[in-house]
């Protein structure tokens, strides 16, 4: 789950980490009053679940209450990456010497905390890892010791080569590994952590995205979710009890099981092809589910056509069948729909479909190949 820069400055201030005063603001009139309340200048930011905000637009300085009015009415109601600005934050804002970057997440291959450090921070911290990964550190952190006195004195050099400087970072980690764990964090990053012309050390951006599977011990933390600022297909799907997950490319699948699921995902990939999103149908079949699944995918402009392997066990192949039906009356739309369904009555989905502008594969590979060919057209 992600939560917004807003919260996750609160959550960061109660850890002790250097945040800057702001205030959360929902028009220009408002916006000009914190500007006023909190000094100028100030700095405007788009509270969007997504990032690159600045890139995109969405973080600007002002060094007036009126100007920070206009800047916030410039924001809101602006479109960042598909969703629409409904608030902006308005922070003090600070002068920059230096960007760092400081993340958190969990490392898969150790199965423990890692934390990353950059001296290279500010809003490429991507192309960094792409260009120059050697420029970020990676610590791995024991859980049963914490950051150990030695990865703190590697991390702090790694950030800042000022004996003083360093000395102010080191209690900001401490800070940010102790946030890191309380709420179940998946990632937990400040792009930029930054040093200002006089030495101080200040974190003008949070991010926090919390494990989902914390969320039942979370409950304060839960209780910021902001449905209106996410991606509305991962919402719908959660709510149909679907695990979907979208993607950048033109193949859109609906599968049943994870398992399948990746590995349709894959022998997509292989065959040269991108998949458009991940979705888990999960193990028992209705034609409601089905029909929610189409009408996620759908919404995405990206897709070309979809691909539906299903190995019915639990899941009935005429189940799906009817709700792939049922999804055209009610849909519509063009895009081209291949079928692969094999196992519990495989036959009478066969009879279901049969007539229809659906395209059969008996295969997985034949469905994938068919799904490739079908998206190029
Ligand atoms: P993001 O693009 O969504 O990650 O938003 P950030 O909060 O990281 O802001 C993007 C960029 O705006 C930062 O890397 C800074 O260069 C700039 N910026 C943000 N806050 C301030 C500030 O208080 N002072 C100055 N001078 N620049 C800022
Ligand atoms: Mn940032």
């Amino acid at each position: 789950m992600k939560i917004h820069e807003a919260d996750a400055r609160a959550l960061f201030a109660k850890f002790g980490l250097p945040v800057p005063p702001s205030r959360l603001v929902l028009n220009a009139g408002d916006a000009r009053k914190a500007a006023e309340e909190i000094g100028c200048p100030v700095v405007v930011k788009a509270q969007v679940l997504v990032g690159g905000r600045g890139k995109a637009g969405g973080v600007k300085l002002a060094s007036t209450p009126d100007e920070a009015g206009a800047k916030a009415k410039a924001i809101i109601g602006m479109d960042i990456k598909g969703i629409k600005v409904e608030k902006v934050l308005v922070a003090r804002a600070v002068d920059i010497a230096s960007e760092l970057y400081v993340g958190m997440v969990i490392d898969r291959r150790s199965r423990k905390p890692l934390m990353m450090v950059s001296p290279a921070g500010g809003i490429d911290i991507e192309e960094v890892a792409r260009t120059a990964p050697e420029k970020i550190l990676k610590v791995v952190i024991d859980p049963a010791w914490g950051i150990l006195p030695f990865q703190m004195r590697q991390m702090t050099a790694a950030l800042s080569g000022d004996k003083e400087i360093a000395k102010k970072i080191g209690p900001i980690l401490a800070s940010l590994y102790r946030a890191f764990m309380a709420v179940d964090a998946s990632l937990a990053e400040i792009n930029p952590l930054v040093v200002t012309p006089a030495g101080e050390v200040w974190a003008i951006d949070a991010k926090i995205n919390i494990d989902d599977s914390g969320l039942y011990r979370q409950k304060e933390v839960a209780a910021l979710r902001d449905e209106s600022s996410e991606d509305r297909g991962e919402v719908e799907a959660r709510e149909a009890g679907l695990s979907f997950v979208k993607l950048d490319g033109n193949i859109g699948c609906i599968v049943n099981g994870a398992g399948l699921a990746m590995a349709t995902m894959d022998m997509i990939k292989h065959f040269g092809g991108e998949p458009a999103n991940f979705l888990d149908i999960g193990g028992s079949s209705s034609p409601d589910k089905v029909l929610t699944a189409m009408r996620i995918i759908l919404r995405d402009g990206n897709v070309k056509s979809i691909l539906i392997n299903i190995f019915g066990g639990i899941t009935r192949c005429d189940d799906v069948a009817l709700g792939l039906i049922e999804a055209r009356k009610q849909l519509g739309g063009d895009v081209p729909l291949v079928v692969r369904l094999i196992g519990t009555n495989e036959d009478r989905a066969r009879e279901i479909l049969s007539g229809t502008p659906l395209i059969a594969a008996a295969t997985m590979e034949e469905g994938v190949a068919k799904a490739i060919a079908a998206a190029k057209r």
